[in-house]
């Protein structure tokens, strides 16, 4: 008998029928002696649909309310699951992330889970009961309700798998598993058989949204056997692991992030500490900066361009204003019209050659590059959003 944690995304439970679908599936793995805890999202577009309803009512609506009205999509799921169930003869309950002891920290709409207190899962588990969880919330210090991030029942999962140390995670969801490129846009992409921990967290932050990439981060710290599989068609999906059997693959997929924007601060002077004053009060406001590139001009003066995501952009904006005389800048220049694109290959560290062809991809589909960042396992460049989809699989018809 094996512990199974099973995840489904809000397409795998957005209709009577997916859910039906789900249960048969659920109902399989229970019926062959295993115990299951299962982690739903929110049916469909809900959680959007309740963004919207609240925007209407008000657009600027306080975190904590937010996070109260975010929470119950996940708890229709659970119910409707556990009912889909009972109908098939099983015993099954549906449970909240208060009530599983899911703490989190306080910052509401991207809380952290400190923990989780197994103890009602343990209890209901040795009842030979399936348990569902309401994915993507938690609670805090306050016993109030909290939500830890857009796509995060992927971490609800992983944490709990952790927590009771599962024999494997499954994430299910409207693909085969992970490709070499969004499969919905580049109808060339292959499905990979592997992909290591950190390959795919360095994918999962660069845009391909197919999982929360805080979940990829604990299933490599707390070793969580974890697959991505579709709900829809019964195929192996795709393993993430600590180590795959590919290394003669240098890139293992590409992936494209429109959720970004770029400021140029122009003209600051080329002295030391100018950095350092401009990134720190840009950090105290907690805004995330990625990609930094210094270009040198004439008169002892540089330009510092860095990108922020899209959401942070007016506030680092006006924080860079507000500190304009001690950081000393002639004037920002601000684009959101740009998009990430980025290969991810931990091959590429033991072959030569990579960036050279991702540049040759982008030179033969004509298209320019705005600015270049790399890593040991990945190389992104900044081009114009309207040039991102073209880009994305001229580099990746390049490697595949
Ligand atoms: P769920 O609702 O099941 O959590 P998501 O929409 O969050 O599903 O993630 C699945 C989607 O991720 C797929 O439909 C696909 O379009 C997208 N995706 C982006 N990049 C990739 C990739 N490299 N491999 C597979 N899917 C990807
Ligand atoms: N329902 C939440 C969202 O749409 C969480 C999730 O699906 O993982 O972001
Ligand atoms: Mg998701």
């Amino acid at each position: 008998m094996a512990l199974i944690v099973k995840k489904f995304g809000g397409s795998s439970v957005c209709d009577a029928e997916s859910i039906q679908r789900v249960a048969w599936i659920i109902a399989e793995t229970y019926s062959e002696g295993n115990n299951v805890v299962v982690v739903l999202s929110a049916p469909g577009n809900t959680t959007d649909e309740l963004i919207e309803k609240a925007m209407e009512i008000n657009p600027h609506p306080s975190k904590r309310e937010m996070d109260v009205l975010l929470s119950t999509g996940e708890q229709m799921s659970v119910a409707l699951m556990a009912m889909a169930l009972e109908k098939l003869g099983l015993p099954a309950v549906s449970l909240t992330g208060w009530q599983i002891g899911m703490n989190t920290d306080s910052e509401y709409g991207k809380a952290r889970i400190k923990g989780v207190s197994a103890e009602r899962l343990k209890a209901e588990l040795d009842r030979r009961r399936i348990v569902l969880v309401a994915g993507f919330q938690g609670v805090n210090k306050f016993d109030d309700i909290t939500t830890i991030g857009r796509g995060g029942s992927d971490t609800t999962a992983i944490a709990i798998a952790a927590e009771l140390g599962a024999d494997l995670c499954q994430i299910y969801t409207d693909v085969e598993g992970i490709y070499t490129a969004d499969p919905r846009y580049v109808a060339e992409a292959k499905k990979l058989d592997e992909i290591t921990y950190d390959e795919m967290i360095e994918l999962a932050s660069l845009g391909a949204q197919v999982l929360h990439n805080r979940s990829v981060e604990m299933a490599k710290r707390y070793r969580v056997k974890m697959e991505v599989l579709s709900s829809l068609v019964r195929k192996p999906g795709t393993k993430v692991k600590e180590v795959t059997n590919v290394e003669h693959i240098k890139v293992s997929s590409v992936a494209k992030d429109t959720d970004i924007a770029r400021i140029a601060v122009v003209e600051v002077r080329d002295e030391p500490g100018v950095a350092f004053k401009m990134f720190r009060v840009l950090a105290n406001e907690k805004i995330n900066v990625d990609i930094i590139l210094q270009s040198i001009n004439r008169n002892n003066t540089n330009d510092i361009s860095f990108t922020v995501a899209k959401n942070d952009m007016k506030r680092a904006v006006e924080i860079l204003e507000e500190n304009r005389d001690e950081i000393g800048f002639a004037k920002l220049e601000v684009t959101d019209d740009i998009a990430k694109v980025s290969v991810v290959g931990a091959g590429m560290m033991s072959a030569p050659g990579v960036a050279a062809l991702t540049f040759e991809a982008l030179y033969d589909a004509k298209i320019n590059i705005g600015m270049i960042s790399t890593s040991e396992i990945k190389i992104s460049v900044l081009v114009d959003s309207g040039d991102a989809d073209r880009a994305v699989t001229a580099i990746h018809n390049k490697f595949f």
